[in-house]
């Protein structure tokens, strides 16, 4: 959901978008192999959310992160809605206690439901399957065809290396600058809320194709 602030500035007043969030995406591992502080965090942001009454939006699993962050979001009395692919569901990866577990048939139309359905993103520590879906919405934001937070869960540095690597990316000049007003990054379970909140709409460079 969107909002628009006002506030004061030395001509006047300024309004920028800002986020009303009702509904969070979470992109996250579906590895059960993990160490206990990656499942242990999960289970802190879905009983957060459930606290700040944000419906839990995600692939619908029942396996590593994201089982954590749905039972965590259960547990604290919270609303979980799963989007799943059916070949997942025959394997029985699905979270059955989920409040809405919505079938579909391949992973791309998965990911749109998921954009479709939340307010705001939040990638936690994950392989392939969580870069590829934080990076889909990534693009979507700098082609400003997405104006929704996305945060990076940058827990005990998991993802330094994928920051470096956006550094590269623009002092190569692949990207402008301004991509990096696309993504935030949390350190902590505390500080994904408030940067959430208070995210407004960071204008990417609309010559963003011109690299010199
Ligand atoms: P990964 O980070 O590679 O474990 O992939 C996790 C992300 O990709 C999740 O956010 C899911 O939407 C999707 N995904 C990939 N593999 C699976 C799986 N075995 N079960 C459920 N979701 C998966």
């Amino acid at each position: 959901m969107k909002g628009l602030k006002i506030y004061p500035c030395q001509s006047g007043l300024s309004v920028v978008e800002i986020s009303m969030v009702k509904s969070l995406c979470v992109y996250c591992s579906s590895s059960d192999r993990l160490e206990q502080k990656y499942f242990a965090a999960a289970a802190a942001v879905g009983m957060e959310m459930a606290r700040r009454q944000w419906t839990l939006v995600y692939g619908g699993g029942k396996t590593g992160l994201m089982g954590a962050v749905a039972r965590g979001v259960k547990s604290n009395g919270g609303r979980v809605v799963g989007v799943i692919p059916e070949f997942m569901k025959i394997r029985e990866l699905e979270f059955t206690e989920a409040d809405e577990l919505i079938s579909v048939l391949t992973m791309r139309e998965r990911k749109m439901l998921m954009e479709t359905r939340a307010d705001a993103f939040l990638a936690l520590p994950g392989g392939w399957g969580t870069l590829e879906e934080l990076l889909e919405i990534l693009t979507l934001a700098h082609l400003e065809v997405l104006r929704k937070p996305v945060v990076i869960f940058n827990q005990d540095g998991y993802y330094d290396d994928l920051i470096r690597f956006c550094q590269k990316i623009v002092e190569e000049k692949f990207m402008h600058a301004t991509i990096h007003g696309k993504y935030l990054v949390a350190r902590s379970v505390e500080e994904i809320f408030p940067l959430i909140e208070n995210w407004c709409h960071q204008p990417g460079d609309a010559k963003w194709f011109q690299t010199k």
